[in-house]
């Protein structure tokens, strides 16, 4: 199942500006909001979507990721996002969008009642190459906010609550303001509660009323095949539990590749350089080489000149989209001896008269790097 573009979404093109993207949204926002179209599922989804592709795109570093690595960089492709977002974020969105005027827009209706999020935890988790090409399962431990056990992360010592007295129990303040869409219920979140409508009347002595305390968890994390250094993924609800109850945080991970020792990695491909003695070249030989699975065999034809390159499909990383595999290109390189037996040099010196050896001007192999580049071109 592939995701819209989100530039595609909002109609916009992928140059576009902030306040561009904006307007896009807002617009999209007014004519697939829920109010006007009830019980309409197609126009639900298209809300949805719309406010998800804003959320990317108003949000630079989230949009500079998308650009690079299009969904996968948001974390689609592990499994973990789960993707969308939910109506309460969706309509938390619009004070930005609408300057607060459409805070209570649909409100009312999803109970007033607000919850608290915890924070974003970050983590990095460091891979080799054949992780990368076959994807993996990495648990790593985490000190985070957990839920206090005591109190089962409520923060009330017996469950004691009692309603905010600020808000009546609501967890916002409403008030009633001319907008350009006719009247209009502004709401702002109650600031003595949090918005969460009800206060702890005896506070759990172990939390201090918060619910969360400072603990451990082994998180197990599902990477796609194909990541690269720097690209951060993205699992909602593992990061740090919030006070009281409220929605965990996500967790961003952020990739980081170990260096191989033999293989060099170019976005898709992997590179390697292989010496090759002189009369081998000549003569023709196999040899073996590294890959990211393991040794595999080539053969060098005879008469193979130095700065050949040689291609094993599909040995490279798969695609992080799923489009296809890079391969492996092998870099044929004259090894030249720097000391020589007398018998060798004898018979150096009896090849260097033959006329198949005199020495030739005006001739260069085309560099391993121009040969690179015709490959990508
Ligand atoms: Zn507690
Ligand atoms: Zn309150």
């Amino acid at each position: 199942m592939s995701k819209r573009d989100y530039y595609e979404i909002l109609g916009v093109s992928r140059n576009a500006g902030d306040e561009e993207i904006k307007k896009a949204y807002r617009k999209l926002a007014i004519k697939y909001h829920p109010d006007k179209n009830p019980d309409d599922k197609a126009a639900e989804e298209k809300f949805k979507e719309a406010a998800e592709a804003y959320e990317v795109l108003s949000n630079s570093e989230k949009r500079q990721r998308y650009d690079q690595f299009g969904h996968a960089g948001m974390g689609g492709a592990s499994g973990g996002f789960g993707g969308g977002m939910n109506m309460d974020d969706i309509f938390s969105q619009f004070g930005d969008i609408f300057g607060g005027a459409f805070g209570g827009f649909g409100g009312t209706s999803r109970g007033g009642r607000r919850v608290q999020k915890g924070s974003t935890l970050r983590v990095k988790v460091k891979l080799n190459l054949k992780e990368i090409a076959n994807g993996a399962e990495k648990k790593i431990k985490v000190t985070k906010q957990v839920a206090c056990n005591t109190c089962n992360g409520s923060g009330a010592k017996g469950n004691d609550w009692e309603n905010c007295k600020t808000c009546k129990g609501t967890g916002s303040i409403v008030r009633v303001q001319q907008t350009f869409l006719g009247a209009m219920q502004t709401q702002t979140t109650c600031t003595s509660c949090q918005g969460e409508g009800r206060v702890v009347k005896n506070k759990c002595s172990s939390c201090s009323g918060e619910g969360i305390v400072r603990g451990e968890d082994v998180i197990s994390i599902q990477i796609p095949a194909g990541v690269g250094e720097g690209m951060q993924l993205s699992m909602s609800g593992k990061g740090n539990a919030a006070p009281r109850g409220g929605v965990n945080g996500d967790l961003l991970i952020l990739i980081e590749e170990e260096e191989h020792p033999e293989l060099k990695r170019e976005n898709q491909h992997v590179l390697f350089q292989l010496q090759v003695s002189f009369p081998h070249l000549a003569l023709g030989t196999s040899v073996e080489v590294p890959t990211i699975d393991g040794k595999v065999k080539i053969k060098i034809d005879a008469g193979t000149q130095s700065g050949k390159v040689l291609r094993l499909k599909g040995k490279g990383l798969p695609d992080v989209n799923g489009y296809g595999k890079g391969d492996q290109l092998i870099e044929i390189m004259a090894y030249t001896p720097t000391q020589l037996s007398s018998d060798e040099r004898t018979m150096f010196e009896k090849m260097a008269t033959s006329d198949h050896f005199t020495p030739q001007s005006g001739k260069r192999e085309k560099g391993f790097f121009d040969r690179i580049k015709d490959y990508f071109d």
